[in-house]
């Protein structure tokens, strides 16, 4: 394939200081370093952690500024650094861009293919430009190959959200046939966690709030919805449906509450997920229930390179599909408020071109 004309200047969503403006501008194309690719950005998901970003919710996380957000991005390769062999990439490939944009690969976490847990991460849309933009750079190792039949514009929600809640469901240890909670179960994370659940052949209850999104976690495969806004014991119900507690439990909720509510939902020997990132959030555990009990309460950081490669592959069988909405990149701004104000169901998608 002819290299493409890559232009010097393009779109972007860039903020000074959180909080601050989202301006819609023109800024510099990057150059890919030599162990990078630059990937033609064409869509990207909208995670509420790029909310929680600008909004500064987690101030010990050092950001770059100003900065563009986004770790979702779906795009084509548009150029390959000097070191990076065109067994690896070529332009013109199907590339994704997600939250790990570089990892030592040399620490004791990275030896043993555990990168979100290396000390010295660089992230997409925190410590480097992310995919609110149309060109974005990534290293090589942590670019995601995309199959080249991929439908670009919904791909990009599994790169972050995909990603997270399979890798989650992993380190649940539940078996199929087993129960597990999804409480947030409507929101970007939530509606992949439903249908991955599924697909492992678990069975699931999902917890959110409002009639539209139980219709909706419905339609996706949960079996059992309970809506937090009206259910007085959300405990209580879940010990009802599956005679005892869930075997799991997986937080990918923005509640405090809900965290603190989820230790009480599963069963002896359960497991407790905390996946959702609400500022300022602690979570108490009663020390002589949770020890009898044996229920363990493990975190759970977006997921490594195969994880990346088999949570595509469900995507790419069809066995998960991102509900999304599509809008312009210009209009971040109304998707941040809608979600703030708690209006968002599944995903929003920005493509990059208007
Ligand atoms: P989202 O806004 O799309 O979804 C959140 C959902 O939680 C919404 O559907 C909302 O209605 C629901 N909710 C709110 N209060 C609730 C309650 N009390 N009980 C049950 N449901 C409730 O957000 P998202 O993009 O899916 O992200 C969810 C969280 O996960 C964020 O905090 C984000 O930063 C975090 N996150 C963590 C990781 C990780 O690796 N651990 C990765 C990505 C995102
Ligand atoms: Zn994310």
């Amino acid at each position: 394939m002819s290299a493409p004309t890559i232009p010097e200047t393009q779109k972007a969503i860039v903020f000074e200081t959180c909080n601050g403006p989202l301006l819609y501008k023109d800024i510099a194309v990057p150059k890919p370093q030599a162990n990078e690719i630059l990937v033609n950005i064409k869509y990207s998901g909208v995670c509420h952690s790029d909310l929680h970003t600008w909004k500064n919710d987690w101030p010990a996380v050092p950001l770059k500024l100003p900065l563009v957000c986004g770790h979702e991005g779906a795009g084509v390769v548009a150029a390959v650094g000097a070191n990076v062999s065109p067994d690896q990439w070529k332009v013109g490939d199907l590339a994704g861009i997600k939250l790990i944009n570089k990892a030592c690969l040399s620490c004791e976490n990275c030896q043993q293919g555990e990168e979100p847990a290396c000390g010295k991460l660089i992230l997409s849309g925190f410590q480097t430009d992310g995919t609110f933009q149309q060109y974005g750079t990534v290293d090589a190792f942590q670019a995601t190959k995309l199959p080249a039949d991929i439908d670009l514009s919904s791909v990009g929600p599994i790169l972050c959200a995909g990603i997270t809640v399979y890798k989650g469901l992993k380190t649940s240890g539940a078996k199929p046939g087993q129960w597990v909670v999804i409480s947030g179960a409507a929101g970007g994370l939530g509606s992949l966690a439903v249908q991955y659940a599924r697909a492992l052949g678990l069975r699931v209850i999902a917890i959110d709030g409002g009639d539209e999104r139980g219709d909706f976690v419905k339609n996706l495969g949960a079996e059992e919805f309970i809506d937090f806004r009206k259910c007085q014991d959300i405990a209580k119900e879940i010990h009802r449906i599956t005679d005892g507690g869930a075997h799991a439990a997986l937080n990918v909720s923005t509640s405090e509450a809900a965290i603190q509510q989820s230790v009480d939902f599963v069963r002896n020997r359960g497991t407790v997920v905390l996946i959702g990132l609400p500022a300022d959030s602690k979570v108490c555990l009663p020390i002589l229930e949770t020890v009898c009990r044996q229920i363990s309460v493990k975190g759970s950081y977006v997921g490594n390179n195969w994880d990346t490669n088999e949570a595509i592959d469900f995507f790419a069988r069809g066995l998960v599909k991102c509900p999304i909405k599509i809008v312009g990149l210009s209009e971040l701004e109304s998707v941040f408020k809608l979600m703030e104000e708690g209006k968002t169901i599944g995903r929003y998608v920005l493509d990059t071109s208007k």
